[in-house]
């Protein structure tokens, strides 16, 4: 096996020195072939779908690239799926500016999908192992400056005396991990966020929320979680993890302060951004301006007639605290994804008189148990490193993606038949994806629809959660909400978990409408499935890869996501910095704007 991906890689190599395009085009596949690459050949996050796009790919990208050293890391491997037998291997190989890294997977000999994916920048590699600094000036210097003396002196002097080069606004999760990489890329930046302390943006959430994704799927990178940590972490841990994280990182960050607003000027190439820093006026000037201000961050709140005469709580999902002062209360969650179950199983469990749940639409539901089972990659004892698992994840191109996902779900299905048939038997209107594909590409589609049951479908089940599917709030009385079937139910509290808008919506805030619709709205993939209007992208709108407006950049997503993708940006970010070329190939068109 290991000695069939040699072969082929000797031969693409070969083609790709001698710059004879055709020869390597006809390496791929003809039926069906993918090559995707983070940055190491196009500078972008781009998928070529055909020969033909992987032709037009090297037509402009090559000459620039100058790709070399190809050779084969560890064991090749075969594996089957509906389509047959291929066989893949982690591949190195290094371009003029950075050393690469990629995946290859051939069908007899011809090549079914290439992922190909910058790591690091040729002269500007993180001072990791050996490179790390000694820390320490042996001998007796006058005046030396010790650890603490030259970080506060950084701290101070960033922001005033000298710009930051990159500027993150959101210091989540997303903010954080792009911080780290910047950090060890030497990238002066600077991560502000409105809230009091790093990790308040999970610890701001309801009381027993616990992740939902299992840890060796959520470790942050430099510094992966202890191996005695939780499998779903709490939250307020995870918030904690996180505050420690932005220090051991020695990041720059400046909490409760708030962006205002920010306009770029094409002639200087640098960002004005006005900051609200405990309570002061403050003004950047960065050349990089990073949003990370979250997928979960621009709530939705329907308006609904008579919603302002209603006597009781209303509120956004993400602004409920937790049940415990609703015991014996009525309450409403409008919503049947994952923050409502979680907010209608926390207000039972906190002994309200009646929680009802409102479902417009099918919703996806999966145990959290089964994700666990079916999540090989990322396992305790898996055979791969997260950074493995990384690049095997991101090799699916997401054109096929829902494949292996329909042949998954189609087992799981017959695993929880029981548990599915009583879901639907009361009344639950549920669903997989409008192609039966399941989580991750309604995941990537649209960022919602679906819950990972943790507990709260058996409430449903069982009617402990009173459950009104198929209708829509009709009318808000003061004291009760009528729904579009006539029916009416007693309400002291409406809680509405109906999701959130696109991250252009901060842009059209911060900075102006223009730009927003310039820019287009971010996440998707135009699937032509609903919530996810085509035509189709390729790649995630906007994420993490240039946009339509020159210097600003999106970061977030899940924290697999955020970890794999931060490195993408960050080196995007450094190499601009450092003045490296980057010709961007493929930078997307927009065809949907907020
Ligand atoms: C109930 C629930 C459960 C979830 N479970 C999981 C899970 O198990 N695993 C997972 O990976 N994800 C989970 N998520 C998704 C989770 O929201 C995201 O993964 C995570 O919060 C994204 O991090 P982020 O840094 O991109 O955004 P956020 O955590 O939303 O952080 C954005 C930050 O931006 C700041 N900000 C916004 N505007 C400004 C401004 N103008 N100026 C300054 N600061 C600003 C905010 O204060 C905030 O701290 C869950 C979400 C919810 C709602």
């Amino acid at each position: 096996m290991a000695e069939r991906i040699n072969a082929w890689l000797r031969e693409f190599d070969s083609v790709l020195q001698n710059e004879d395009i055709p020869a390597a085009v006809l390496l791929f596949q003809e039926e069906e072939c993918f090559w995707r690459d983070l940055l190491s050949f196009t500078w972008n996050i781009y998928t070529a779908e055909s020969r033909q796009e992987i032709r037009t790919m090297l037509e402009e990208t090559l000459t620039n690239t100058k790709p070399s050293n190809w050779s084969i890391q560890g064991e090749a491997e075969e594996l089957e799926d509906a389509e047959g037998l291929y066989i893949q291997a982690f591949v190195r190989f290094e371009t003029e500016k950075a050393r690469c890294r990629g995946l290859v997977k051939l069908r007899g000999d011809k090549c079914w999908c290439l992922f190909t994916t910058m790591v690091e920048l040729k002269g500007f590699e993180e001072p990791a192992g050996r490179r790390r600094e000694i820390g320490v000036q042996h001998g007796s210097v006058k005046g030396r400056k010790s650890w603490l003396q030259k970080r506060i002196e950084e701290e101070e002097a960033l922001g005033k005396s000298k710009q930051p080069y990159v500027l993150i606004v959101g210091g989540g999760q997303g903010g954080i991990m792009l911080g780290a990489r910047l950090r060890r890329l030497q990238v002066p930046t600077i991560i502000v966020d409105k809230r009091k302390r790093p990790g308040d943006s999970w610890r701001s959430r309801y009381k027993t929320l616990c992740l939902h994704d299992a840890v060796w799927y959520d470790h942050l990178p430099y510094l992966p979680f202890p191996d005695h940590w939780p499998v779903y972490s709490p939250k307020d841990k995870m918030g904690d993890w996180l505050e420690a994280y932005t220090k051991i990182m020695e990041l720059v960050y400046w909490s409760s302060t708030e962006c205002k607003s920010a306009a770029y000027d094409a002639s200087t190439g640098t960002w004005e951004v006005h900051l609200d820093k405990e309570g002061k006026d403050v003004v950047l000037y960065p050349k990089q301006l990073v949003l990370a201000t979250g997928m979960s961050g621009f709530p939705i709140v329907p308006t609904y007639p008579g919603s302002e005469s209603f006597q009781g709580t209303q509120c956004h999902s993400s602004e409920y605290k937790g049940g415990e002062g609703w015991v014996g209360k009525h309450c409403v969650v409008v919503g049947s994804n994952n923050s409502a179950h979680d907010v209608c199983a926390d207000l039972w469990e906190n002994d309200a008189a009646e929680v009802t749940m409102v479902q417009r639409t099918s919703t996806l539901v999966v145990k959290a148990e089964i994700m666990l089972k079916v999540n090989e990659l990322y396992q305790e004892g898996s055979k791969y490193s997260t950074e493995d698992a990384d690049i095997l994840f991101a090799s699916v191109p997401y054109r096929i993606f829902h494949r292996p996902s329909i042949l998954l779900y189609k087992k799981i299905k017959e695993w929880d038949a029981e548990f599915y048939s009583r879901l639907r038997e009361s009344g639950f209107m549920l669903d997989f994806g409008e192609d039966e594909s399941g989580l991750f590409p309604k995941y990537l589609r649209r960022g919602s629809g679906y819950y990972i049951d943790v507990g709260a479908s058996e409430l449903v089940i069982n009617g402990e959660i009173k459950l009104k599917s198929g209708v829509t709030v009709k009318e808000i009385r003061p004291n009760s909400v009528v729904f579009s079937d006539g029916t009416e139910t007693k309400a002291d509290l409406i809680v509405y978990a109906t999701g959130y808008g696109s991250m252009n919506e901060w842009v059209a805030k911060l900075i102006s409408e223009e730009v927003a619709d310039k820019v287009g709205k971010c996440w998707g993939l135009g699937s032509d499935t609903r919530k996810d209007p085509g035509p189709w992208e390729r790649e995630l709108r906007n994420m993490w890869k240039p946009t339509r407006q020159e210097a600003l950049w999106f970061q977030g997503g899940n924290l697999h996501q955020s970890r794999h993708y931060s490195l993408m940006l960050a080196l995007q970010l450094k190499a601009r910095m450092e003045g490296i070329p980057t010709p961007v190939f493929g930078l997307a068109e927009v065809h949907h704007t907020r």
